[in-house]
């Protein structure tokens, strides 16, 4: 028997009042021959687990009883790193030892082990694996647990609505400093695309500046400058030098920022919007519409990655670059849950929770 725990909740609400550790046995030894046993190796806080919690995010786990709590519940998380460590006997997809990730968001990542079809998961190479395959690099456990959101997030949007050309078009974003945006920047470069990053001003510019250069930006401007009338001129002449276009804009702020990155697109470009990091709505001059034809979207990456032939590729893509130390990873700040320790599973997560706003949390296990 493997003693499991996962944090649930019952009612929505603020995690801080509404999570509780639920403790249940999974007995390894009568496996189904189309299951798998994973071990939890890490799981992060991102925003869209806390809305959930709160429910006020559109999608969410089911409150079942299935795992034995006393009254229907929902497991928390949605993004993680696990390793498998037993498989059914018919399973072909997956041997012990073998990385693997969610094949769908709402699986319920916040926990120390679970027993699922092997349907349910994809498979990433382990260190082990991809020394073997003669890569640079094998995946960190930072990597592989935050490689199904913000990753895909940024390839997709540069790829799947608008075709750039390599060494020409540009992509302007806000939010230039985000983790998405750190993504973008990295994989325009890849690709060959050029990247105009929109910032707030602040006292280390220089630096922010310095490090988004340093990831492959090829330019970064503040919001000011954005803003600015006269800066519109210097924006364009780079474009002129390209022989190139801005046609996407990536929007993670909304309110007047939005309208900013919004202007600076070409005719019949294309704005994603994919947060809302300022609580304003989106806003679009209507002469944007009618005279240059933009067209305004949303983008999610949940609904989009909801096609798994289209996750396994995306997937497959981000693990090699990062194999290839082509990518760099957003840093998370990582505590470790020692099981039957001081402090319950749901309480580590409350406290990963409540600093958020620090950096991105990494709970391993
Ligand atoms: P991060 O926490 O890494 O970055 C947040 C960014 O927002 C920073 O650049 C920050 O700038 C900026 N920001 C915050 N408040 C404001 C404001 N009032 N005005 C201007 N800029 C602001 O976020 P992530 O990269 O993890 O996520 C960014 C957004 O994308 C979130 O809303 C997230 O939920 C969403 N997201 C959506 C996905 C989808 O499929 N739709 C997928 C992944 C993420 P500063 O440093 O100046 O504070």
């Amino acid at each position: 028997m493997i003693t499991s725990q996962v944090v649930v909740y019952s009612q929505h609400g603020e995690p801080k009042d509404v999570l509780k550790t639920h403790t249940y046995e999974i007995d390894d030894a009568n496996i189904g021959e189309n299951e798998i046993i994973v071990k939890t190796l890490a799981a992060p806080v991102n925003p869209s687990d806390i809305n959930q919690i709160q429910g006020v995010y559109p999608s969410k786990p089911e409150k079942t009883t299935a795992l034995g709590t006393s009254e229907p519940s929902a497991p928390t998380g949605n993004e993680g790193l696990f390793e498998v460590i037993k498989v059914g006997n018919k399973v072909t997809n997956f041997k012990v030892g073998d990385w693997a990730v969610p094949a769908q968001v709402n699986f319920g990542t916040w926990r120390t082990h679970a027993l699922a079809k092997d349907t349910d998961f994809l498979q990433l190479p382990n260190p082990d694996q991809s020394k073997a395959k003669g890569k640079k690099s094998g995946l960190t456990i930072n990597q592989g647990a935050t490689i199904s959101v913000n990753p895909p997030t940024a390839l997709l949007m540069l790829t799947h609505f608008v075709k750039l050309t390599p060494g020409k078009d540009w992509f302007i974003q806000n939010g230039g400093n985000s983790a998405v945006g750190k993504y973008a920047i990295q994989i325009s470069k890849l690709l060959g695309f050029n990247s105009l990053s929109v910032i707030r001003d602040r006292p280390n510019l220089q630096e922010l500046k310095d490090e988004l250069n340093s990831l492959g930006a090829t330019q970064v401007i503040t919001e000011e400058e954005n803003a600015s009338r006269d800066f519109g001129a210097t924006i364009k002449g780079w474009t002129k030098d390209t022989g190139g276009e801005i046609k996407l804009a990536l929007n993670c702020v909304g309110g007047k920022n939005s309208t900013g990155i919004a202007r600076k697109l070409a005719n019949n470009g294309l704005m994603l919007t994919y947060g809302g990091m300022s609580f304003q709505p989106v806003i679009l001059p209507t002469s944007l519409h009618i005279f240059k034809n933009i067209t305004s979207a949303g983008f999610w990456v949940t609904q989009l990655l909801k096609d798994s032939e289209l996750k396994t590729k995306t997937l497959n893509q981000i693990v090699e670059w990062y194999e290839d130390e082509k990518l760099k990873d957003a840093p998370a700040i990582q505590t470790k849950f020692e099981q039957g320790g001081e402090k319950q599973l749901h309480e580590v997560y409350q406290e990963a929770v409540a600093n958020s706003s620090n950096g991105k949390q990494l709970i391993t296990f």
